[in-house]
């Protein structure tokens, strides 16, 4: 079984890298199909097989022998990994690696995603918290935007902040703590003197590590 559901990972691992790269150029997710984004050859069967088809390619293009990004092969393994992790008790906070999982490939490369993400991540936690916490969740969210939409230059894209306040609708004020530290840490130590920097990616691989070290 745990086989099973790391290959259904991996292959979801894989679809998000995909729609992620579509989003970045601003193109149809169904088509054209699957193909190099350097000379634009469509993929064969064999090279679209989540994992091995990296490995068997040597992470080069089978035609123009263009690096293909080490991403893929990691997004791919980790999302197998998490994926061994479902139960029905895990089905929410899996969906919410999912979601912002492809939230932040997406950031990772054009610093936004799309917005839905928010709009569908943050209701699906409300049905796990008391009403009042729903309000006040509703009224930050409400003042981000209108304070966001007015502020040229913010410290903190509003993006970060919901995806924050949905980690915190999930776990709590002590593991959201915790998280953000981690993810502080390492992106600072991975930005160096770089001043803008998508932050996305960082709360993700943070979150990734608090979910599977447990
Ligand atoms: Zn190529």
């Amino acid at each position: 079984m745990l086989i099973i559901l790391f290959i259904y990972g991996a292959c979801i691992g894989s679809g998000l890298v995909a729609l992620a790269d579509r989003y970045a150029t601003n193109t149809s997710i169904f088509y054209p199909t699957s193909h190099c984004d350097t000379c634009q050859t469509p993929l064969a069967y064999w090279q679209l097989v989540p994992i091995l088809s990296y490995l068997l390619l040597r992470g080069r293009c089978h035609y123009c022998q263009t690096i293909i990004p080490a991403t893929s092969l990691l997004a791919e393994f980790t999302a197998g990994l998490v994926l061994t992790t479902l139960t029905p008790a895990t089905i929410i906070p899996l969906l919410w690696l999912g979601l912002w999982g492809y939230a932040a490939l997406c950031d990772a490369r054009t610093q936004t995603f799309p917005g839905w993400v928010s709009w569908v991540t943050i209701p699906i936690m409300f049905m796990m918290n008391s009403p009042v916490i729903v309000l006040i969740t509703i009224i930050l969210l409400v003042g981000i935007h209108l304070v966001w939409s007015h502020w040229p230059n913010p410290l903190i894209g509003d993006g970060d902040l919901e995806i924050i306040l949905s980690y915190h609708l999930l776990h709590g004020i002590t593991v959201t703590a915790q998280w953000l530290l981690t993810a502080s840490l390492i992106a600072m130590i991975y930005s160096g003197t770089k001043t803008r920097i998508p932050f996305l990616p960082f709360l993700l691989v943070s979150a990734l590590g608090w979910w599977l070290s447990q």
